[in-house]
């Protein structure tokens, strides 16, 4: 089986060169659904995962752009469609100066498994720019999401393809870019998602991912006889997900003890309660500020310059900044000062050496794919509302979000149980696989 893994890599690899960020999220899979391929004769012999590394159309533009100063600017943008079997193409967008095709790639195949495992019909996408929103005033930022969206706008479509945001695209950005396109298409749809509630977004969308990892880390715990009560948790990141995932552990009685942006991290061993939280909140997102401002404010907490967390002792780990931010001595660190449990709120934070390890020491690991799959999941019932001209409620979306959580949950225990071990890599993988392989097999080669 090594061989054959080997070989299909291979032949991926020299197609894909120089894009390491995309050949690890196609190893990670790859080591999983190939061995279930060959165990299951309906899907042997279609080459579906050959078919499914390819995405189905790249756009790559030209985003031009003029800044305060009156100087022209350019910037590359990014879709990519990668796989439409259960339905429209679905995934964020990215503002990054590391944004490239590797990393957006990287996130549109993880995209297609993800959106599968939400049970709503969404295909796989992702889209972005290394455009860099810090450091930018509100109205570069509008004109550079307006040139963005000028391009765009003729290749996505709320029956087509609907992005929505991701790091540095936050409800700033999707207002200025639903604001082109409505002007552009002149239609008002649900086109994107992440919108304001009162022009047709969700309640309880910016909460989603983050609620939903720790739904999700809350099954993983459940199984194991645990709850989060009393537990210390460190988090990385201080964006969306990381916020809204501090916020629930708060209020499932657990301790959030780190937070952190690109600059470094803050411990506050009282931990970063609701009152805390809200402060921090302000300095990320109203004031745009650096999360070491929280040190300054609480003598509770210190500030780590340049670090990562992940040498601090903690019961359970929420990686929910950006990719490979947790690596193989972070992985040693954690397991050596007791954690329990890392769930993934970013997308592949996680590197494949410290996956291995953690698997190994039957360490509970939920990758992203899997356990932040909530963000999306409410992106879909915010399609369905727009599709039904209609809002649910904040507890009717929340109970939707746990149904989903609960769901994917299970799937992983169908696909992953092992002797002892639930195996949520190799559960999610082919769970998410098997739903997209069966539409591609009906839908014939295309
Ligand atoms: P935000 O832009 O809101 O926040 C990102 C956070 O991560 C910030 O604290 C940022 O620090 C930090 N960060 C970004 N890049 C790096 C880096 N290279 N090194 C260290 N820290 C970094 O993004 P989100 O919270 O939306 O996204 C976080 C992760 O979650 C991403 O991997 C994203 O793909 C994933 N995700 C997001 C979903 C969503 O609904 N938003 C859904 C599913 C997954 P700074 O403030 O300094 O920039």
């Amino acid at each position: 089986m090594h061989k054959i893994v080997k070989s299909f890599l291979d032949e991926v690899g020299k197609r894909n060169q120089n894009e390491p960020e995309f050949m690890q999220a196609v190893t990670e899979v790859a080591e999983t659904v190939i061995p279930y391929i060959y165990q299951n004769e309906i899907y042997y012999g279609q080459n579906i995962l050959l078919r499914m590394v390819e995405p189905e159309r790249v756009v790559s533009f030209r985003v031009a752009w003029i800044d305060d100063q009156e100087e022209i600017r350019v910037n590359r943008g990014y879709r990519i469609e990668m796989n439409s079997a259960i339905g429209p193409y679905k995934g964020g967008l990215r503002f990054h100066p590391n944004v490239n095709l590797s990393v957006l790639k990287f996130l549109a195949f993880e995209q297609i498994f993800k959106n599968s495992l939400t049970t709503l019909p969404m295909g796989g996408g992702k889209g972005g720019s290394d455009f860099n929103p810090k450091g930018k005033t509100d109205t570069e930022v509008m004109r550079f999401c307006q040139s963005f969206m000028t391009e765009l706008f003729r290749h996505i479509g709320p029956n087509r393809d609907i992005p929505a945001g991701d790091i540095g695209v936050g409800s700033r950005e999707i207002g200025y870019l639903f604001g082109q396109y409505k002007r552009l298409k002149n239609e008002f749809t649900g086109v994107l998602t992440g919108k304001g509630v009162s022009w047709g977004g969700s309640l309880i969308r910016p909460e989603a991912t983050g609620y939903g990892v720790v739904y999700f880390v809350e099954k993983m715990l459940e199984q194991k006889n645990l709850n989060f009560k009393d537990k210390k948790v460190s988090i990385s990141g201080s964006g969306n997900v990381a916020q809204y995932a501090a916020e629930k552990v708060t209020s499932l009685g657990g301790k959030v003890i780190t937070m952190s942006d690109s600059s470094g991290f803050i411990l506050d061993k009282d931990g970063i309660d609701a009152e805390k939280l809200n402060f921090l909140m302000k300095i990320k997102n109203i004031d745009r500020e650096r999360i070491s401002k929280y040190a300054e404010k609480f003598p509770s907490a210190t500030y780590f310059q340049n670090r990562t967390p992940w040498r601090v002792g903690c019961d359970i780990a929420l990686p929910c900044a950006t990719q490979n931010e947790l690596q193989l001595v972070d992985a040693k660190s954690l397991i050596k000062n007791g954690c329990i449990c890392v769930g993934e709120g970013a997308n592949m934070p996680t590197t494949s050496d410290a996956i291995s390890l953690l698997i190994e020491k039957k360490i509970l690991f939920a990758p992203g794919k899997a356990s932040n799959a909530g963000g999306v999941a409410v992106s879909g019932l915010e399609m369905a509302q727009n599709s039904l001209r209609y809002n649910w409620s904040r507890e009717e979306v929340d109970s939707k979000l746990k149904e989903i959580m609960n769901e994917i949950h299970n799937s992983c225990v169908k696909y992953g149980s092992e002797k002892n071990y639930i195996n949520y890599v190799k559960g999610a993988n082919i769970a998410g696989f098997v739903k997209v392989a069966d539409a591609m097999i009906a839908q014939g080669v295309v």
